[in-house]
């Protein structure tokens, strides 16, 4: 059996680099808002090119503490309008509702999986504070088009960058485009933790300083409570796992594009679509391998019986979920083909060439 994604093989190939930094952290005595967290935030910020990183608890709160901040700070207020792809994971649109504001759903471009900056223009209202765009799959959701309508109308790009650490767009980092990022290191992510994890980036001092605050029970000094903030925050242990597996974390995305690449070239079947390689100086990190076919069911059936495991990432759009029934009779053609359509293949580090093979001789031969 292939697994979609064996964790315990990749973790394995840092196991005594992180023993090591575990037994430090767990020999120190302090478990949290301490030194292994600072050095991973700084650590992070460099990598990103970025001034502030704040090490959070996961990667919904990072985005919900974006939100937090700017409503702290009187940017937007409950009501107010984001705009989002239709095509997310559910945490997105989570983050949006938690804060009281209002999720507007944006139709994605189906070649690249992401939000269309045609599609962003017609959902602007008076009440549009930001986009939110997401890099789903590991792609780059940013261009100048993107970059000149939120100028135009003075709205914030917070990108949700669960998926695409690494990711650069003309040379600049994910993380570094817009004016905040979430980012999340649950096990599964391109750059994991060994439990739940995130962070936000930025540039702006002042929101910075504010989500620190809010993270930690709004408190601006010891005791003294600014905001009605939360406790989220990223633990020693885990910012020391992933202090360590970030040194790696370019050479674990290139292995993902060699990947991405072979089967480019080798799957050939009429009845597939398979994803684009974005132009040279756009990486794309290739968190999940996503292809399209309208037989989604039968493949999926014929590849498990082949010993491949595959997943659907998502198959229901969150316009369509229980959680938000006030928006059930919305009609989002692209983003319900997407999702009746998609197939993620395996992809990570640990993959062999031996297994890729199969991979693309099983897909070749189902008709
Ligand atoms: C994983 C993910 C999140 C949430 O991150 P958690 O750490 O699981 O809370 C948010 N958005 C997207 C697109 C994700 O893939």
């Amino acid at each position: 059996m292939i697994k979609f994604l064996d964790l315990q093989k990749i973790n394995l190939l840092h196991q005594e680099a992180i023993e090591a930094r575990l037994l430090k952290t767990f020999r120190s005595g302090w478990y949290l808002l301490g030194e292994e967290t600072r050095n991973f935030e700084q650590n992070l910020a460099n990598y990103l090119g970025v001034k502030h990183v704040i090490g959070v608890a996961n990667g919904l709160d990072a985005l919900r503490l974006i939100l937090r901040g700017y409503t702290e700070l009187g940017f937007m207020q409950q009501g107010d309008e984001i705009i989002v792809p239709g095509n997310t994971f559910i945490a997105t649109l989570l983050a949006i509702t938690d804060c009281g504001l209002i999720p507007v759903f944006a139709e994605p471009d189906i070649n690249t999986f992401n939000i269309s900056v045609e599609n962003i223009e017609k959902a602007v209202t008076p009440k549009t504070k930001a986009i939110m765009p997401v890099h789903l799959y590991g792609r780059i959701a940013y261009s100048n088009e993107l970059k000149a309508l939120a100028e135009k109308h003075n709205l914030k790009i917070i990108e949700d960058n669960a998926q695409a650490i690494g990711a650069t767009w003309n040379g600049i980092k994910s993380g570094n485009l817009g004016d905040a990022a979430g980012f999340s290191f649950y096990p599964g992510k391109n750059l994991g933790a060994l439990g739940d994890g995130g962070a936000v980036s930025t540039n702006n001092d002042e929101l910075a300083s504010v989500i620190r605050a809010i993270a930690n029970y709004g408190t601006t000094e010891k005791y003294v409570n600014k905001y009605r903030g939360l406790n989220s925050r990223l633990d020693e242990m885990q910012a020391a796992i992933l202090d360590e597996k970030l040194k790696h974390l370019d050479a674990e995305n290139q292995r993902r594009q060699e990947i991405a690449v072979f089967y480019n070239n080798n799957i050939k079947n009429d009845a597939i679509t398979l994803p684009q390689i974005p132009e040279k100086g756009n990486e794309h990190v290739w968190h999940l391998y996503v292809i399209r076919t309208t037989d989604r069911t039968r493949l999926q059936q014929y590849l498990t019986e082949k010993g491949i495991q595959t997943l659907v990432h998502y198959p229901i759009p969150p316009h369509k979920q229980e959680a938000y029934k006030e928006y059930n009779h919305l009609c989002l053609p692209i983003t319900e083909k997407i999702h009746t359509e998609v197939l993620s293949l395996p992809i990570s580090p640990v993959l062999t060439d031996d297994e890729l093979t199969i991979i693309a001789e099983a897909v070749n031969s189902f008709q």
